[in-house]
């Protein structure tokens, strides 16, 4: 008897333990998000160091650009402090597992918004819209997407550009990399005869390279928004996103930003 009662008291201890490290049952919900910043005091945001001029490091290894500065206004308007923000380096290919994984609370890093990602992650309201183009060396003979087919194009992993490329010219050879730099590296160094990105960040690499250009089609739209961790736990803090979003939109604020970094990199 004694026995029975001390194996049922060790099981229930057990099972307790289980639910607790698993989260599941019977303990309460992890705190929401929003709740979860506050407590620790900044946000963790993943922001790419690769895409200027939306994410880059500057000459004085300062962490830069659009998304640096409309995650830091959010950070001043919610937290109170422009600098409660922790930058976390993501690229296109990891910063949906970034996310998921809660490394970081959320992404500002030239994302498109679709339907795709839409399935895995949540995103804020559009905040910008970039659109795909071709990127070659002024002496190229490359006037438009069809003649992609055949030449080897730099594209970079998990970005909408890499998915499109196959649609639009078929025949192209992608020659995928991590990074934008790379991407940028290996076109510079004559290994790839194109490459194929937003136009935000090819105007990004003419305003440091002229030798290269940006041919006048766009291909598609690429509206750029902020991605969170899909479900309950962080949709109060993607609806304040996108209230200070709307603040930012009417008082000014996001068209002061995009003056700032786009001005002089894109002229449409
Ligand atoms: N906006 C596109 C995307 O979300 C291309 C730029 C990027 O790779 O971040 O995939």
């Amino acid at each position: 008897m004694k026995k029975n009662i001390k194996q049922i008291i060790i099981s229930i201890t057990a099972l307790l333990v289980f639910v607790n490290i698993t989260g599941c049952g019977l303990m309460p919900e992890s705190k929401p998000l929003l709740q979860a910043i506050k407590d620790r005091g900044y946000i963790k945001a993943g922001v790419k160091y690769d895409s200027k001029p939306f994410g880059f490091i500057d000459q004085d290894q300062q962490i830069k650009g659009f998304d640096i500065d409309l995650i830091k206004e959010i950070s001043r308007r919610i937290l109170g402090d422009a600098d409660s923000v922790k930058f976390q380096q993501v690229t296109s290919s990891n910063r949906i597992p970034s996310i998921t994984s809660g490394s970081v609370d959320l992404v500002a890093a030239t994302m498109t918004i679709n339907n795709k990602r839409k399935r895995i992650v949540d995103f804020s309201d559009p905040y910008y819209m970039a659109g795909q183009a071709i990127m070659i060396p002024k002496t190229s003979g490359i006037k438009t997407m069809e003649n992609l087919n055949g030449k080897r194009v730099s594209v970079v992993l998990g970005s909408t550009s890499e998915q499109n490329l196959s649609t639009l010219a078929p025949k192209a050879i992608p020659v995928g990399f991590k990074t934008y730099t790379d991407a940028f590296s290996a076109l510079r160094a004559h290994r790839t005869d194109a490459l194929t990105t937003d136009d935000t960040i090819i105007a990004g690499f003419l305003a440091e390279d002229n030798n290269f250009k940006m041919l006048p089609n766009r291909y598609t739209q690429e509206p750029y928004g902020i991605a969170f961790k899909k479900g309950k736990g962080s949709r109060e803090l993607k609806e304040l996103v996108n209230i200070t979003l709307e603040e930012m939109q009417s008082d000014g604020t996001l068209d002061r930003i995009r003056k700032k970094w786009m001005v002089n990199y894109i002229k449409k």
